[in-house]
């Protein structure tokens, strides 16, 4: 059967270890590229221009917010995070899939631009235990801890409206299943 190149659209709770299913995800598929998304927040301990995030300034987001350059874009707290086309189009017209890792409004706001998207969404086994992962990491004050916490409800409310819904409980399993939904939707029968 023909395979496609998809969007696939990763996101979740904070903590939910989306970063590491994504990071798994790509070792076993050489054929995935993750778009890196801009934001204008600033670079975390160890985070890199062009790796983690394109880290851009006020006005340059602004700039190309105005050109057209993003598919979507969104504000968190008091910061721009945002996909740019420049980072999608291409590999998919390259026979690429592309693997997107953004928060919920992002991701339906991505959907309802290429309704072709497939939207995974990464649930915790518990809030108990994502509240546990979130503190363990030890990259954000309690206060930020709060505030992600708070938007937990709101995200998880969302999840109805995801193609897909991968429970990160143990992490072989969750990369299990997140490899068995890209065969799927590659090899999707309207392809
Ligand atoms: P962080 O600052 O922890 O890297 O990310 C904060 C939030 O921004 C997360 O919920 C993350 O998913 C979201 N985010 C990252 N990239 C994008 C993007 O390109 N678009 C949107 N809408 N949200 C994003």
């Amino acid at each position: 059967m023909a395979t496609k190149a998809r969007l696939f659209v990763i996101s979740g709770p904070a903590g939910t270890g989306k970063g590491t299913l994504v990071a798994r995800i790509r070792d076993r598929r050489p054929n995935l590229d993750l778009s890196v998304s801009a934001t204008t927040r600033k670079p975390r301990e160890g985070e890199r221009d062009g790796v983690a995030y394109y880290f851009l300034s006020e006005d340059e987001f602004t700039r190309r917010v105005e050109a057209g350059d993003f598919l979507e874009w969104d504000g968190h707290f008091d910061k721009r995070y945002g996909t740019l086309r420049s980072e999608v189009d291409a590999r998919l017209e390259a026979g690429h899939s592309v693997i997107l890792e953004i928060d919920v409004n992002g991701a339906l706001n991505v959907k309802r631009v290429c309704p072709d998207a497939v939207l995974v969404f990464i649930a915790p086994p518990s809030l108990e235990v994502l509240e546990a992962r979130l503190r363990g990491r030890g990259t954000e004050t309690e206060e930020q801890i709060a505030l992600r916490l708070g938007r937990v409800e709101m995200e998880m409310a969302k999840a109805a409206q995801y193609d897909e819904v991968v429970v990160n409980d143990d992490l072989e399993t969750a990369v299990d299943e997140l490899d068995a939904i890209m065969d799927k939707y590659e090899t999707d029968e309207r392809n």
